[in-house]
């Protein structure tokens, strides 16, 4: 990628300590191109308003600017807009689906699977949903590459298992899981699959019809818009079935005394004002990622971590935690017996951001007999200089700190 696209994002132009910043914290967060930060600013300049139901100018451009969002997620998914719920991130769609579905369909006896390797987000809703009803969670094991060892997955399944989540692509170690496989095989047993999509949207097209997900959700700030913002995908007919999740403005139809009735889809979801620019700066991510192509990034980015894999290997001591055969651009890694920390705080030294810790996955953490890891995760954004600049600022802190 070139020198055009770094342009649209004002962020990585800056100077940390002493050095030109180099940003490898993506599967944190991402950074926002002009057009998400402008759609923002427009938003609050020219017609900031509350949606639905105005009479007035600004409302009406307002209302009409949030549903092009819903829109644009719809086909960028393959859905109906009835089928793509705001939400405030893939914390809250696991939520959601765990309160709202798993309070009406999960009984005493009945089963939820998710793997080792998941983010705590996809970890705890399942177990409150379990405690409260009775029902055991299962865990999918994992080899030592970091892959979901499937022929267990298969024993785990039975008339029991009620709902299966998994994420596509895991955050900690970068692996992408056969979830069209898992997906089908759930399906043989009449459960539903909840996908956490959180790592694949920035890096992949995901095509809820083409996988036959049951529910999909993500994260806004992820796949470079704005924070507090998601989508909870489900599949029509499912989020019929359900009870809403919050009651308040919006989600009805009419309130009265003797009864309320519910609002349609999918505003049955979405209670009280949303977060109106979130969704707005959402629109604008998905049409500018839409606009350089999905397909390029991801070319683009097996380059980069086909780059960076050989490159840090160079370092003297570097193991690569994570080595699953199908790979996205996170990379998880170990110098020695040095604490990740410790190699955090020096490459930030040298103006360069990884995360380093748990990753919000210590059972993964606890299964690879590991405190955490230095993480480097990598978006179209980033190039092969400072790949470069990167190794060299490893080695120097290996020497200083071995
Ligand atoms: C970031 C992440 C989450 C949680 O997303 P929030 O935006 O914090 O709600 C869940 N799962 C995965 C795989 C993630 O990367």
């Amino acid at each position: 990628m070139n020198d055009s696209i770094r342009a649209q994002f004002p962020i990585l132009h800056q100077i940390v300590n002493g050095k030109p910043l180099i940003y490898l914290d993506n599967a944190a967060t991402s950074q926002k191109p002009l057009a998400v930060i402008n759609a923002i600013k427009d938003y609050y300049e020219q017609y900031n308003s509350n949606i639905h139901r105005g009479a007035h100018h600004l409302a009406q451009l307002a209302t009409e600017k949030y549903e092009n969002a819903r829109t644009a997620v719809a086909q960028h998914i393959n859905a109906s807009e009835r089928e793509i719920n705001f939400v405030r991130g893939t914390t809250e769609a696991i939520n959601l689906v765990a309160t709202s579905y798993g309070r009406k369909f999960i009984n005493a006896g009945d089963e939820i699977i998710v793997s080792e390797m998941e983010h705590h987000s996809n970890i705890v809703p399942w177990q409150m949903l379990c405690e409260e009803k009775g029902a055991t969670l299962r865990v999918i094991p994992i080899n030592d590459a970091g892959e979901i060892i499937f022929e267990d997955y298969l024993k785990l399944l039975s008339e029991k298992t009620k709902i299966v989540s998994i994420a596509y692509i895991s955050n900690a170690l970068g692996s992408i899981h056969p979830v069209k496989e898992v997906i089908s095989e759930a399906h043989k047993v009449g459960a539903v699959v909840f996908i956490d999509g959180a790592q694949a949207l920035p890096h992949k097209k995901v095509d809820v019809k083409d996988l036959d997900c049951d529910f999909l959700g993500f994260s806004g700030h992820k796949v470079f818009a704005g924070t507090g913002i998601g989508i909870l995908y489900g599949k029509e007919k499912l989020l019929e079935a359900m009870n809403p999740y919050m009651g308040g403005g919006e989600m009805i139809k009419s309130v009265s005394f003797a009864g309320t009735t519910y609002n349609d889809l999918p505003y049955k979801f979405e209670a009280g004002t949303p977060h109106i620019e979130g969704g707005i700066s959402l629109g604008a991510a998905i049409n500018y990622i839409n606009e350089i192509g999905l397909d390029k990034i991801a070319a683009y980015e097996d380059e980069l971590l086909a780059y960076v894999t050989e490159k840090f290997l160079e370092v003297d001591g570097l193991r690569i935690v994570g080595t699953a055969k199908n790979k996205a651009s996170v990379i998880s890694f170990l110098i020695n017996d040095i604490h990740p920390y410790d190699l955090g705080v020096l490459l930030n030294e040298q103006g360069i951001a990884i995360r380093t810790g748990h990753h919000c996955c210590q059972p993964l953490m606890d299964r690879l007999k590991i405190e955490g890891t230095c993480r480097a995760s990598f978006a179209f954004y980033n190039t092969k200089e400072e790949i470069d600049a990167t190794v060299y600022a490893l080695k120097r802190a290996a020497k200083i700190l071995s």
